[in-house]
């Protein structure tokens, strides 16, 4: 068996997908979308479809160490998030081929279903941002969501008035109040503050009961998010934006965070997750993989957290479920999703919807074969504090 043809397409916005094809007719899918970057994963796997047309399908791990390590400079996000889509879609074939889930090949399944959260909060206590977020909350509910995720929306300085941490702290406990204490609630920094500011703002939180605090600095440096964690109660999340094992290396060996949030379409994919959970699990720390863009991705995460004893939680945002790109979308119930019982990542795509080209138009492309899409398309765009420096989105 060989690879034959490797396609892409980008059926959304944020949402790139790649599809290869095996010349005895098997298909993988696999996810490359890096939010932000609308043409540079698309050049990236047009780049590795040379080395990978004609090689076996299934020597994952072979083709996984040569994209990485062939051509000198490794790891960065473009490639990064390049290979953990073809490493997803290599799965996904591999699963086909053996007639059997993707996760009976990583080692066999560890849970029956996976505990997933879904994204609400009270962002403002404004009567008409209170109304939409408890007709959010009450839908997410009835669908069955045990736990949360929200965050302090807007800039932050490196310190903020009294009123402004307040703010953001009153909407918190106006959560925990409505939802009670079965619900979990975590909150996402974003990683756009200072470790003080984090820590003020962590201290603020913690008689509600935060689950986690996400992101409280930015990833770059692993001994501020420690000096963080060494002055909190909370437990510290991070992760979604470091790139394979290297990059979590530190952030272990410090026992800077409780819990760490690798992005299978960024991190290296369903083969590096995985190693990534097994090198948390020594130092009992537990994943919440990240996943804030499409099916695929959120299929591929499921794989690896079944297979993982130091999974805790999955995240997951509307579109994850299906996004209409499935012919059966994946069904939360009472907080969970029942293990996947097809073959490879174990979802049918519904082609018809994937080869809608909705992001850009034909006479865009015109950079790369592809055309010019700005970046802003998708994430922060400009994004200024009012003193016109660059704020963090
Ligand atoms: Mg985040």
């Amino acid at each position: 068996m060989k690879i034959a043809k490797i396609e892409q397409f980008f059926p959304r916005r944020r949402m790139r997908l790649v599809k290869i094809t095996t010349d005895n007719g098997l298909v993988g899918w696999g996810e490359t979308t890096l939010e932000g970057k609308p043409m540079s994963t698309i050049a990236a796997v047009n780049e590795l479809a040379e080395y990978l047309i004609g090689k076996d399908p299934l020597r994952i791990e072979h083709h996984w160490q040569h994209i990485y390590r062939s051509a000198f400079f490794r790891g960065g996000n473009v490639l990064m998030s390049a290979l953990s889509g073809i490493d997803q879609a290599l799965w996904d074939i591999s699963g086909k081929y053996y007639q059997v889930p993707t996760y009976k090949l990583l080692g066999g399944a560890v849970r029956d279903r996976i505990c997933v959260y879904a994204h609400w909060g009270i962002s403002s206590r404004d009567e008409k941002s209170l109304e939409q977020a408890k007709i959010r909350l009450e839908w997410l509910q009835k669908s069955g969501y045990t736990a949360f995720k929200s965050g302090p929306s807007g800039k932050w300085r490196a310190h903020e008035p009294p009123a402004v941490v307040d703010d953001f702290v009153a909407c918190a406990n106006l959560m925990r109040e409505w939802v009670g204490d079965e619900i979990e609630l975590g909150f996402d920094f974003h990683g756009k503050m200072t470790p003080a500011l984090a820590i003020e703002i962590c201290h603020q939180l913690q008689p509600m009961r935060p689950m986690f605090v996400e992101e409280p600095v930015p990833q770059e440096n692993v001994d501020a998010l420690k000096q963080v964690s060494d002055h909190v109660i909370v437990p510290v999340a991070t992760g979604e934006r470091l790139l394979s094992r290297w990059e979590f290396r530190k952030v272990f060996e410090t026992q800077a965070a409780a819990y760490i949030q690798p992005d299978v379409s960024h991190a290296g994919g369903i083969t590096e997750v995985k190693k990534i959970a097994n090198m948390a699990e020594i130092y009992y720390v537990h994943i919440m993989p990240h996943c804030a863009i499409g099916p695929i991705a959120f299929s591929a995460c499921l794989q690896v957290d079944a297979v993982v004893p130091n999974f805790l939680l999955q995240e997951q945002i509307d579109t994850g479920l299906g996004n209409d790109l499935f012919e059966t979308s994946w069904k939360v119930e009472n907080g969970y999703i029942e293990l996947p019982t097809g073959d490879g990542l174990g979802f049918e795509v519904d082609e018809k919807m994937v080869r809608q080209d909705n992001r850009i138009t034909q006479d865009k492309m015109n950079l790369l074969g592809y055309g010019l899409v700005p970046s802003d398309e998708e994430l922060g765009g400009e994004f200024y504090h009012l003193d016109g420096s660059v704020a963090d989105w």
